[in-house]
C-alpha cells in the first residue's frame, strides 16, 4: 500500500494515461487493494476497484452466510452499510470530473443477490468505483494516494468494525424466516401471503421507501383467510394467506386495491428489515401482467384471446411493431405462461377496458363476429381449471366477474374484507345477462424457437450490449424499452439481463426453444456465480443484480424484429 502510495505521489502533475500503470493489488496490515481498471479520463466510466478482507480479520461466521439466502441477506446488509459509511466519512478529495468518487452499488428495499459484495470462507470483499483525481487532464497525485491507500481503506475497515451486530443478526434471521415462509405458502396450497401489521403503501409515486407509520392503516387479514405461523426466529405471525384460484380485489376507489396488488407483485423479492413488506411475500412466479399499448409483439400465439383480426392478420403467431392495449395485455400473458408462471397479477387501473370485460349490452348490439377479442373474464376459470395458473384481479368497476371468482376480497378504508359469500348470493339473485364467450379449453401453445440471429442482427462492430438505468437496453442500434416491465426493480437487474443476452447471442450450442435458453443460462448462472456475467474474469464483475428469468424473457420479448 505504501508502494502505491509513493507511485502516486510520483505521477502528481503527469498526464492521467500514466494512471493505467496502477493496475494491480496493494496489501496493507488488514486488506488488500485491487486496482482492475484505471479509466481513461477523468469523464470517463470510473475506475474499478476491489478490497477484500479475509474471514480471520473478521467477526464474521461461516454460519451467517452459509444457505443461499442468508448469503443474499448477507451481501445486502454490508453493500447498505458500505455505501452509508462512506456518506459519513470525510472525503476531501475532488477535482475535474468524476474525481473523488466512492461509489459502491447499494441496494433498495429488495433483497437481490448482486456482485457488490462477495462473501466465502475466504473473506469479504467490496467492489467499488472511484474517480480517480486529475485537475484537467493531469493527475492530482497526491489527492489519489489519500483516495486509494487512506480513504478507501478506511471505509472497508469502519464497515466490518463499526456495523450493527444486532441489525445483521435480525437480518439473517428475518431471511430464515422468509425462506420458510415461502415453503409455507407452497405447501399450503397458497400463492401470497400478507401478514397483519405489514406496512402495504409506500412514500410516494417514485419512492419505494415505506409510509411514514403515522400514516398508515397496517395491514389486517379477514378472520376467513387468516393463517398463523410459527417461524424459525421464534416469533408468531398471522396474516392473509390467498389460496390459490381466482381472488378478486374489490372496493371503492382510493381504498388500497392497487396497493396491495403492487405489495404482493412485489412478494417475489424478499424485503430488507423495516421496510414494511418483510413479510409480504408471494409466489415467486407471478408476473404483473398489464397493457402496454405500442410495444413489439413477435410470433405470440394470442388465439385464445383475440382472433379474426381485420385483413385477416395472424393471431397464432401474432407480430406487431405496435401492438394495442387489448393485443399486448394478450401477449404478455401468453408470453408469461410460456414461462411457466403460475400466477398472475392484473390491475383495472393497468388494463385495456376492452381485453377484461365485454358486458351483456355490448355482446348485443356489437355481435361476437365483429369482436376479435374473447374478453379476459371468459378465459380466467379455464386458465386455473386447465393449467393450474391462479390470478389475484383488481376490479373495482364489474360484478360480472363474481361468477368466475373464488373469493371477492373488499378493500375498504384501506381493510380487507372477505365478501365472497355475498358476492356468490348476488350472482344468483341477480343473474348476469352476459353469454360466456369462449369457444374451447385455453389451449397452451408449444413454446417458441430461439433464434439468437434475431439479437445479433443488431450489433454493432462492438457486439455492445449494455443498459441505460432500470428501463432500457441498447443492443448496438436497437433499444428495448422496459419501462412497463414493472417487477424488474433494479438497475443492475437490467445491466445483468443485458450480459445475459450477449452470452445468449453469442452462446455455441444453441438451445431449440427459448425457455431451455433461458433455462440453460440460468443453470450456468448457478453453478458459476452472478459475477460469471462479468466483463473482466476473476476481476471486478461489475454492478450486477440478478433478474428472474421472466424479466428476461420480457427483454427478449420486446426485441424489435
Ligand atoms: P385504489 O387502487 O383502491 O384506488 P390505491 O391503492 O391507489 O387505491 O391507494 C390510494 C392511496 O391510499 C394511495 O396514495 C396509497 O398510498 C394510500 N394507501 C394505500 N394503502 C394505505 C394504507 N394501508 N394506509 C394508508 N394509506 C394507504
Ligand atoms: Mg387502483
Amino acid at each position: 500500500m505504501q508502494q502505491l502510495a509513493d507511485m502516486l505521489n510520483k505521477m502528481d502533475g503527469k498526464s492521467y494515461k500514466s494512471l493505467k500503470s496502477i493496475q494491480g493489488h496493494y496489501d496493507n496490515e488488514l486488506l488488500r487493494l485491487s486496482v482492475d481498471y484505471v479509466q481513461g479520463d477523468p469523464f470517463a466510466a470510473p475506475s474499478k476497484l476491489r478490497v477484500f478482507i479475509p474471514l480471520h480479520r473478521t467477526d464474521f461466521h461461516l454460519e451467517q452466510f452459509q444457505s443461499p439466502e442468508r448469503r443474499r441477506a448477507f451481501k445486502h446488509f454490508f453493500a447498505k452499510t458500505f455505501h452509508q459509511v462512506t456518506h459519513k466519512t470525510d472525503n476531501p478529495v475532488s477535482g475535474t470530473g468524476k474525481s473523488g468518487m466512492i461509489y459502491i452499488d447499494a441496494p433498495g428495499q429488495e433483497v437481490l443477490d448482486r456482485t457488490a459484495v462477495n462473501i466465502s470462507s475466504a473473506g469479504i470483499e467490496f467492489r467499488l468505483s472511484c474517480g480517480l483525481p486529475a485537475k484537467g487532464r493531469s493527475v492530482l497525485g497526491k489527492g489519489a494516494a489519500k483516495l486509494l491507500t487512506e480513504i478507501i481503506p478506511d471505509v472497508a475497515k469502519k464497515t466490518i468494525v463499526t456495523y450493527s451486530r444486532e441489525a445483521l443478526k435480525q437480518a439473517l434471521l428475518l431471511a430464515d424466516d422468509q425462506t420458510f415462509i415461502r415453503r409455507e405458502i407452497k405447501d399450503r396450497s397458497l400463492i401470497s401471503f400478507i401478514a397483519d401489521g405489514a406496512v402495504l403503501p409506500r412514500e410516494s409515486g417514485i419512492s419505494n421507501k415505506p409510509l411514514p407509520e403515522k400514516n398508515v392503516v397496517p395491514f389486517k387479514s379477514p378472520d376467513s383467510y387468516r393463517t398463523t405461523l410459527q417461524l424459525p426466529s421464534g416469533k408468531t405471525l398471522s396474516g392473509m394467506g390467498i389460496p390459490k384460484g381466482i381472488s378478486l380485489v374489490i372496493g371503492g376507489g382510493y381504498h388500497g386495491k392497487s396497493t396491495l396488488l403492487h405489495a404482493i407483485e412485489r412478494g417475489v423479492y424478499n424485503h430488507e428489515p423495516g421496510d414494511g413488506r418483510e413479510f409480504v411475500l408471494s409466489d415467486e412466479s407471478a408476473v404483473k401482467i398489464r397493457s402496454e399499448d405500442g410495444r413489439s409483439v413477435t410470433d405470440v400465439n394470442i388465439s385464445p384471446f383475440i382472433n379474426d383480426l381485420p385483413f385477416g392478420k395472424d393471431t397464432l403467431a401474432f407480430s406487431s411493431e405496435d401492438a394495442s392495449g387489448s393485443t399486448s395485455q394478450a401477449a404478455n400473458i401468453v408470453e408469461a405462461i410460456e414461462m411457466r408462471t403460475r400466477m398472475l397479477l392484473i390491475d383495472e387501473d393497468t388494463s385495456a377496458t376492452n381485453f377484461m370485460i365485454r358486458d351483456a349490452r355490448m355482446q348485443k348490439l356489437v355481435k361476437k363476429d365483429k369482436e376479435p377479442i374473447t374478453p379476459f373474464i371468459d378465459r380466467v376459470r379455464g386458465l386455473y381449471d386447465t393449467h393450474g395458473i391462479s390470478t389475484v384481479l383488481v376490479l373495482g368497476g364489474s360484478g360480472d366477474y363474481f361468477e368466475a371468482a373464488d373469493h371477492v376480497i373488499m378493500m375498504d378504508e384501506y381493510e380487507p374484507e372477505d365478501k365472497t359469500a355475498e358476492a356468490k348470493a348476488l350472482t344468483k339473485q341477480f343473474a348476469t345477462q352476459r353469454v360466456f364467450e369462449a369457444d374451447g379449453a385455453f389451449t397452451v401453445t408449444e413454446p417458441r424457437a430461439f433464434s439468437k440471429q434475431r439479437i445479433k442482427k443488431w450489433f454493432d462492430q462492438k457486439e455492445k450490449v449494455e443498459s441505460k438505468g432500470r428501463q432500457s437496453i441498447r443492443i448496438g442500434k436497437t433499444n428495448i424499452s422496459l419501462s412497463h416491465v414493472e417487477q424488474l426493480v433494479d438497475p443492475s437487474q437490467t445491466e445483468a439481463i443485458a450480459r445475459m443476452i450477449k452470452l445468449l447471442a453469442k452462446n455455441n450450442n444453441t438451445p431449440k426453444t427459448m425457455i431451455n435458453a433461458i433455462d440453460d443460462l440460468y443453470e450456468q448462472v448457478e453453478e458459476n456465480g452472478l459475477d460469471s456475467l462479468g466483463v473482466f474474469t476473476n476481476q471486478h464483475p461489475g454492478d450486477l443484480a440478478l433478474p428472474r428469468k421472466y424479466e428476461l424473457a420480457a427483454a427478449l420479448n420486446r426485441l424489435r424484429p
